[in-house]
């Protein structure tokens, strides 16, 4: 493992300047999961992930690896090491590790969500900052989930993607790598974030909303974490101030008895009781606008109220887009009154998942999960005193 360092050279350009610049090495490990970023057609005419080949596309790309500046600072490169074409005074030094196999992100299942967090562990002492290379149909949920199973973060971990794979022209991966690969090399981002067309957004924050568009991402409820335009521009504002004294931890145990009820008008008490039933332990329910369901119809709530009552953690988030649960109506105090937990403007992902790692906390008791849920446990929600002018949500182009 080669060490982070810096090192004194003297730059002398054709002539013109004649000055000492301090070059950085910095090193990022890229975990490469799979997604569009790295498909190819198959015989079928259908995307999907095409293993062992990613390494020599990143290779043979001046964008992503400089042979010069990899033989001059990393002779001894190894077989899965590349070099990033120097940015301001930093030379990164990237290690890819392949998964296997690579999966498109809509087969990605809970015991993906703990490799990740795993190999984070492993080699978060290494690196100055850990890349993820992620389908973009499920990132938003590998970046919340990732958030909750680390406590302690000091360093980048930064989710990104394609909508158009490396191997074919006008991809956006080149963009998003090379952005990602600066932002968690050589900036102090305490945070799970996810980056995409040129925004660092907060990975709990997250949510995908469009299918075809480079700007597949938005953070409905919070502002951008950075801005890579031509200048990289940092929220300070918005990043999280991690306490040093909070040791790096990562839990592995989540439990995967929790769903999802999106209200409808037509939806009926026994479509709610099938979804409540055991081994149901936490469920996420959409309710529309302010955090409302129908109130005049008693064995809906009387379904949810059994529910609650043996200990199932219910929490209620809007289906809308932007804006946060508060019962300003009957309709939503119901809710509120029977034990339901208000999950404030946290999106589906970050409410599915806080609920997953909440309740994989082993030792805890019922009272504490429902606290840690009511909590802003790493900068999911904006608690009830916290108003949108001081909560930096200037995001409001949506
Ligand atoms: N289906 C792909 C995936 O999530 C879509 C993408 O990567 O853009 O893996």
């Amino acid at each position: 493992m080669f060490q982070v360092k810096s090192i004194k050279i003297d730059i002398f350009e054709m002539g013109k300047i004649s000055r000492s610049e301090e070059i950085v090495k910095k090193q990022v490990l890229v975990l490469y999961v799979g997604g569009t970023i790295g498909m190819k057609k198959n015989d079928d005419g259908v995307y999907v992930p095409v293993p062992h080949i990613f390494y020599d596309q990143l290779k043979s790309l001046p964008e992503m690896h400089d042979s010069g500046l990899a033989s001059k600072y990393f002779p001894d490169l190894a077989d899965n090491q590349l070099v990033l074409p120097q940015f301001e005074n930093n030379v990164i030094l990237y290690q890819l590790v392949e998964y296997d196999p690579l999966l498109d992100s809509s087969n990605l299942t809970m015991s993906d969500w703990i490799k990740m967090a795993n190999d984070i562990k492993a080699n978060y002492n290494d690196f100055n900052g850990i890349v993820i290379l992620h389908g973009t149909d499920t990132l938003a949920y590998t970046s919340s989930v990732l958030s909750f199973m680390i406590k302690g973060l000091q360093k980048p971990v930064i989710v990104t993607g394609a909508q158009i794979s490396i191997f074919e022209i006008r991809s956006d991966a080149i963009n998003n790598i090379q952005n990602s690969l600066i932002l968690a090399g050589c900036y102090q981002i305490p945070e799970i974030c996810a980056f995409f067309d040129h925004k660092l957004l907060r990975g709990n924050r997250t949510t995908k909303v469009r299918l075809t568009k480079f700007n597949a991402y938005r953070s409905p409820n919070y502002g951008p974490l950075a801005n890579a335009e031509t200048a990289i521009e940092l929220k300070d504002g918005n990043i999280m101030k991690p306490d040093p004294a909070v040791p790096f931890e990562v839990t592995t145990t989540l439990n995967s008895n929790v769903r999802v009820i999106t209200f409808f008008p037509t939806i009926t008490p026994s479509m709610l009781e099938s979804v409540l039933q055991e081994p149901t332990a936490g469920v996420v329910i959409q309710s529309y606008g302010a955090g409302n369901i129908p109130s005049n119809q008693p064995e809906l709530i009387d379904a949810l109220k059994k529910a609650v009552a043996r200990n199932v953690l219910i929490v209620n988030i809007t289906v809308c887009l932007q804006g946060s649960v508060v019962s300003i109506y009957d309709t939503g105090k119901v809710l509120a009154d029977i034990g339901v937990i208000s999950g404030r403007d946290m999106t589906l992902e970050a409410a599915l998942t806080k609920l997953c790692v909440v309740l994989g906390y082993p030792d805890l008791s019922h009272d504490q999960r429902v606290e840690l849920l009511k909590q802003n446990m790493r900068g999911e929600l904006t608690p009830l005193d916290v108003t949108d002018d001081n909560n930096n949500n200037n995001n409001n182009n949506l």
